[in-house]
């Protein structure tokens, strides 16, 4: 039994209404993936939660297309 980020693995399309200007939001990919990139840069609290969040769950960057407002969502991944 494995769980898989639904979204990581293209089963589904999630889109996110922006609180700025209620343009589409886009999904820019695994949160994780920018920590392993920019971890340096992050205290050790941040990393941490990420780190604990992993298990089940998906936390994935969206950005709007229209006013770059970006913000995290928690995908809850499913049993494959
Ligand atoms: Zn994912
Ligand atoms: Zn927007």
């Amino acid at each position: 039994m494995e769980q898989i980020c639904p979204l990581c693995n293209g089963l589904q399309e999630y889109e996110v209404e922006c609180e700025e200007c209620k343009g589409k939001m886009i999904d820019k990919g695994r949160m994780s993936d920018y920590y392993d990139n920019y971890s340096s840069y992050l205290d050790m609290n941040i990393t941490e939660l990420i780190d604990g969040v992993q298990s089940d769950k998906c936390v994935h960057l969206f950005s709007c297309s229209d006013c770059k407002n970006d913000k995290r969502i928690t995908i809850d991944k499913v049993i494959k």
